[in-house]
């Protein structure tokens, strides 16, 4: 779905974030534009969250956490960014715009997802009359209650149930086979059921909104799971069997295990483990790490201990690492040989199985561990090869203490100096020259000083670009493009905040680097801003003519310099006696 970024800028104009916090967590005033109260997203005693009216930007002291209206409908009620953009909308009394065709599918789902849940009621009241049902969940030790909870049904042998029980006219077929309940015959009319003799397990979203099933079949036979196919309700690389139930069951889901069928979170759920998810018949995606650590900062993937179980945790390690932060806790649990969560936690209590947590192994040694594998340790060659593919996965981590973690203990790992990784890895982001690494060790060569302190004046008080009488010299600075483009933006919108600006590198590799220089604190005082800022930009002007006039006159000492280019040069280095006069 996009939304039009004019709809989202009205839209935050229109909240004022002071509010909309003011209604979940009492704020009070404190100094000047800015109120504090208790920070929402961790447990402290003192107020370190702060709330700028002027910015329009929220952030906490205490634990980081930051943004604009529509991230704190993200981050407080676990909504991601289209949700937050409509719960946003309907807070104002807005609607969001959307295209023609999108409306026209929108509208059809509820109609959808209540002829999801009536197809869930006939199979749960079939499962309560057919004994072969009941004895098959007994067998597996399934009480009543949470058949009941998870909503467990049987769907019938035969061709026709459930085409019977709800597809008596044409329109409603057409619905069936919409959401993937019934198929259409290839030859000769009419459709006949997709499951057949399978015990039904009711997929639902994290709002609770049924979206599809899972079917087991009860004796032999293939496949042993069938899924509801993609259908506009369900996509199977987005949701996470088991989710509601945990969110609904838990307050707080402190930490989230992820397994691989529904049977091992109905098993663990009935020994007492409620936070227990499955990933449906697909392999973890960026999208369902993204819903999870929504809810959660510690997962445990649960794998098998044999060799196909460690080839899909080292390809779920690859998805998630570039979304490691130092927040999150991610842990790889491989099982005993033979064993499964359901069968491990049957013959051994919940004590005894979250004990095995403790024994996991965390994502950095099973990172390494993995990788030394493949290399032999023991020659030179092999601890290169060892330690560049391990940069090759560190450099996609954001740059904050878990990367310094890693990267000592590659260095440890593969012999390799500390300070030669590290300019390893900085050569490798060059490319990247609108992210600021902001650590102390990479600020030297990095974007100087005056740029870092023109880009967050110009972050944190976007007017302060309408101070500017003329415009910037081109410049290979790194961060350079980014300013550019700031005062770009706010040329074109003089009265955007800090909040508004933000939005437009969402979910950009430029993100990060931004609500850095919203935080960044510089103790400049409000009336000194302005000349901060014009002399931050003056300097920057100097470095940029002197780097330029380095540059042809570099070139011109090699070959000659096309007219435009002399032009050029004579025009700098006269700007550059001026400037040099006025100081
Ligand atoms: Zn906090």
């Amino acid at each position: 779905m996009n939304i039009p970024r004019e709809f989202i800028e009205l839209l935050l104009a229109k909240v004022d974030v002071v509010d909309l916090i003011n209604t979940h967590i009492p704020l009070r005033k404190k100094s000047g534009s800015n109120y504090f109260a208790r920070c929402p997203f961790h447990n402290e005693k003192s107020a370190s969250f702060s709330v700028s009216q002027p910015k329009q930007f929220y952030y906490c002291f205490g634990c980081g956490a930051h943004g604009n209206a529509i991230d704190f409908m993200i981050q407080h009620d676990r909504l991601n960014f289209p949700e937050a953009v409509e719960a946003l909308a309907r807070l104002a009394g807005m609607e969001v715009p959307r295209d023609a065709t999108a409306v026209k599918k929108n509208d059809a789902l509820p109609g959808l997802h209540e002829l999801m849940t009536k197809a869930a009621d006939c199979y749960y009241d079939q499962m309560r009359k057919t004994k072969r049902a009941i004895d098959y969940l007994k067998q597996r030790g399934i009480s009543g209650a949470i058949t009941k909870q998870f909503q467990l049904g049987y769907a019938p042998a035969g061709w026709a149930y459930l085409n019977d029980q709800l597809g008596k006219t044409e329109t409603e077929k057409k619905q069936l086979a919409e959401i993937g309940l019934i198929i259409k015959k290839n030859e000769g009319q009419g459709y006949y059921d997709r499951f057949r003799d399978r015990i039904m397990f009711p997929i639902h979203d994290y709002r609770g909104r049924l979206i599809g099933f899972g079917g087991r079949i009860l004796d032999q036979g293939e496949p042993k799971y069938l899924n509801s196919p993609e259908t506009p309700l369900f996509q199977k690389g987005h949701e996470l069997y088991g989710l509601y139930q945990a969110q609904k069951q838990n307050r707080n889901l402190d930490r989230v295990i992820l397994v691989e069928g529904y049977m091992d979170v109905i098993a663990l759920f009935q020994h007492g483990i409620t936070y227990a998810v499955a990933t449906l018949g697909t392999a973890t995606t960026t999208h369902h790490l993204e819903r999870l650590f929504r809810y959660t900062s510690e997962l445990i993937f649960c794998f098998d201990g044999d060799e196909a179980g460690r080839t899909a945790a080292w390809r779920a390690l690859q998805v998630i690492f570039p979304m490691m932060n130092d927040t999150l806790q991610v842990k790889f649990l491989f099982l005993p040989d033979g064993e499964d969560p359901d069968s491990l936690v049957r013959k051994e209590d919940k004590t005894a199985f979250e004990q095995r947590f403790e024994t996991a192994l965390s994502l950095s040694t099973f990172f390494f561990q993995t990788l030394g594998k493949q290399s032999d340790l023991n020659t030179m060659e092999g601890r290169a090869r060892f330690a560049a593919s391990a940069l090759g996965h560190i450099k996609q981590l954001p740059p904050e203490l878990f990367q310094s973690i890693l990267l000592n203990e590659l260095s440890k790992r593969a012999r390799i100096d500390l300070a030669e990784l590290k300019s390893q890895l900085k050569s490798n982001d060059d490319t990247d020259s609108n992210v600021i690494v902001f650590t102390k060790e990479a600020a030297k060569g990095k974007a100087p000083t005056s740029l870092k302190l023109a880009l967050a004046l110009l972050v944190q008080q976007p007017s302060l670009a309408n101070e500017l009488s003329e415009a910037l010299p081109p410049s290979q600075l790194p961060g350079y493009p980014l300013l550019l483009k700031l005062i770009e933006i706010i040329q074109q919108n003089p009265h955007i905040n800090t909040g508004t600006l933000m939005e437009y590198w969402r979910g950009q590799k430029e993100e990060p680097t931004i609500a850095k220089l919203a935080q960044m604190e510089h103790l400049i005082p409000e009336s000194g801003l302005k000349n901060e800022f014009l002399g931050a930009i003056r300097k920057l002007f100097g470095l940029s003519l002197n780097a330029g006039i380095d540059r042809l006159l570099a070139k011109a000492a090699q070959e000659d310099l096309s007219e435009e280019e002399k032009q050029e040069l004579s025009r700098w280095i006269a700007k550059k006696k001026e400037d040099n006069n006025n100081q």
